[in-house]
């Protein structure tokens, strides 16, 4: 008898477990909206141009050898990545005071800054949104801080919930760490505005709460990579310290080559430097170093006028078409006289639509319609296409009526 006969059969993942159900439904009409994956017109994955261009100079490249990388992953990398996000003239990465790692995509970037936080932060508390990117609390918890929710959606305006986040941030402990969506927050689609972000930074930065952003979609959101980390940008001005995790899997579509990185900003050059020689002893114990191919993809490209014209100009074509497909979705239910304002959906921006459908409709309308999402109504726009809105309209008219 197996010395594990009395294990327990585990749930699904909430959101990777829509996809195992999807692919055991044998209908032909049926639509996958629950992973956050860009899908073409066509309805198929997509490899950017860019990215195939950037892999056959590596392939070709005689020089290339696959050593490992140091701990910290591949020093082009990492600076390239400080710059995409912080800005190329940032006075944080001008004055050597950015420590940078490269790590496994936006997810292993959270849970290294979480792990160095667990070590060597004063404070254990991370407030994250209510609600919030379902894999968030567990990371948080298993790196061995204490999860808290700030309001941060309303769902009588479909929008954010501003004086609730505000009041919840300043009644936290003084030092809290604060996880921030740098832009197209998921899973509601709804982002502070600039003057928000700022009434919330000089807020946290009154109360010395310590920012962590998650930027897993810049220039997925707008289409500009420049206006999709202004966020960010703004807790730099300032001169402060802020945590910003990144990951290339939707902006670069790289998702399966796991590939992303954590900076610190710190206030000074000899603090980063001694923060990077502890980041290096969290990691080594978890997997050694990190993976070699995305990261020279990633680096190949930022490094390159030329192809990093290209992917903007990819990247922008993904942004846009997920922003057409709001504008065709809402227009759809505007012809059947769908009950209800639907205008949430051409407001929200990023991957998403938090749609407002309760589980009951949600259960209807795979059962019925074989459309699968995740049970709180949220919808990946970058799985729908032309050919598959009119379905979903139907589905969610039929589900509301
Ligand atoms: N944060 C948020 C808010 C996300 O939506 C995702 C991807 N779904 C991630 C982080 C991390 O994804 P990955 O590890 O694939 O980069």
């Amino acid at each position: 008898v197996s010395a594990f006969a009395n294990i327990a059969q585990a749930p699904e993942d909430p959101i990777l477990g829509v996809t195992v159900a999807y692919n055991k439904d044998p209908s032909p009409i049926k639509v996958n909206l629950g992973v956050g994956a860009y899908r073409t017109e066509e309805g198929k994955p997509l490899v950017l141009n860019v990215v195939r261009r950037a892999e056959q100079l590596l392939i070709n490249d005689p020089s290339r050898v696959k050593e490992y990388l140091p701990i910290t992953g591949l020093a082009d990398f990492n600076k390239l990545s400080a710059k995409l996000i912080l800005g190329a003239d940032s006075p944080a990465i001008q004055e050597n005071r950015v420590a940078t790692v490269q790590c496994l995509s936006g997810t292993g970037s959270l849970r290294v800054g979480g792990e160095f936080l667990a070590r060597h932060y004063h404070q254990r508390t991370i407030y994250i949104p209510q609600p919030t990117w379902g894999n968030h609390p567990k990371v948080f918890t298993l790196a061995g801080l204490s999860v808290k929710y700030y309001r941060y959606y309303d769902p009588a305006t479909r929008g954010l919930h501003f004086h609730g986040l505000m009041e919840d941030l300043g009644s936290a402990p003084s030092g809290a760490i604060v996880l921030l969506h740098a832009c197209a927050h998921n899973p509601t689609g709804v982002d502070p505005t600039l003057d928000q972000w700022n009434q919330i930074r000089q807020l946290m930065r009154s109360k010395g709460l310590l920012p962590f952003f998650d930027s897993a979609y810049q220039g997925f959101a707008s289409g500009s990579l420049d206006a999709d980390a202004e966020s960010v940008r703004m807790f730099v001005a300032d001169g402060g310290e802020l945590f910003a995790a990144q990951s290339y899997a939707k902006n670069m579509g790289l998702y399966g080559e796991r590939v992303g990185a954590l900076s610190i900003v710190c206030k000074a050059a000899d603090v980063a430097k001694r923060v990077e020689s502890q980041l290096k002893l969290v990691i080594r114990p978890m997997y050694s170093n990190p993976p070699i191919h995305g990261a020279s993809i990633v680096a190949t490209i930022l490094k390159d006028r030329d192809m990093y014209n290209e992917w903007t100009i990819e990247l922008k074509a993904m942004a846009d078409r997920i922003i057409s497909m709001r504008k065709e979705l809402f227009d759809a239910l505007r012809v059947r006289g769908t009950p209800g304002d639907w205008s949430h959906i051409i407001k929200q921006i990023g991957m998403f639509t938090f749609t407002g459908l309760n589980q009951e409709q949600v259960t209807f309308m795979t059962k019925e319609y074989h459309i699968y999402m995740t049970s709180d109504g949220r919808i990946s726009m970058a799985g729908l296409s032309s050919r598959t809105v009119p379905h979903l309209a139907d589905a969610i008219h039929a589900a509301v009526t």
